[in-house]
């Protein structure tokens, strides 16, 4: 039988929700509910570790983010995922983030996920089939995961109200800065070692502004030969 959620998870996701309001890393009711209603512990591999506040191994050396760390970017981005907008979310890995960014925006609106690894594609597609409220999204076609170099951006869908980076670039690609709207924000983390989180808004005259957010740690953005050697 298919199982679209126990009771037991649904808590535990809540109460993870909960803790990040009570430490002040969630402030917006909207990115509360679509950390509820998207489950964490259906996109990790090993549940018992899914609702606690730290990057988790999925496999081809890379990690799921933190829960804080998804939770700060859908904060950074909130006022570009309103209803019927369109996202990219780049290095897309379990999906998680990629659902919660597709019900942010609902059925009127598009996000698409690139990631490199073909087959974390195929298992963030099954994760999101196994998520209530996500998997209509994507029968509807409102959320899609394609297999590509994300640094090239997703050029059919373009431009972007929301452009999320999952992985650290040495420097910010040109393209995702030309698929962005006006009025469009892009959450990148840049750097080598030493990482900045970084904030691009594109405003209505076209013209880019840059700030730092805050260190971060990410995997880098880069090949995918190069991501299979661990370098
Ligand atoms: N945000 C996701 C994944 C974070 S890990 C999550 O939280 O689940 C970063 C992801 O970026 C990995 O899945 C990695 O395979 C992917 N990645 C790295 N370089 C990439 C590139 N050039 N194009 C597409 N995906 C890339």
């Amino acid at each position: 039988m298919k199982q679209f959620w126990s009771p037991n998870s649904i808590s535990k996701n809540k109460a993870m929700v909960e803790n990040l309001q009570s430490h002040g890393v969630i402030t917006s009711d909207e990115v509360a509910k679509a950390m509820e209603a998207v489950d964490r512990g259906l996109f990790v591999p090993d549940r018992s570790y899914a609702y606690v506040d730290s990057p988790l191994s999925i496999g081809y050396n890379v990690t799921i983010s933190a829960p804080h760390m998804h939770a700060m970017c859908l904060q950074l981005l909130e006022n570009n995922l309103k209803p019927g907008m369109r996202v990219l979310d780049v290095g897309s890995g379990t999906g998680y983030l990629t659902a919660c960014f597709a019900v942010m925006v609902g059925s009127e609106g598009r996000v698409i996920g690139v990631e490199h690894i073909p087959e974390l594609v195929a298992s963030s597609i099954k994760n999101i089939e196994a998520s209530a409220a996500a998997s209509p999204l994507l029968k509807q076609g409102s959320l899609a995961i394609h297999v590509g170099d994300g640094r090239k951006g997703w050029a059919e869908f373009a431009p972007y109200d929301a452009i999320h980076v999952g992985a650290a670039a040495p420097e910010i690609p040109e393209a995702l800065i030309d698929q962005l709207k006006p009025g469009g924000r892009l959450v990148i983390p840049v750097g080598n070692l030493f990482q900045d989180l970084q904030v691009v808004d594109k405003s209505s005259d076209g013209s880019v502004s840059i700030r730092s957010e805050t260190s971060v740690r990410y995997v880098p953005l880069t090949s995918r030969e190069a991501q299979l050697r661990g370098e």
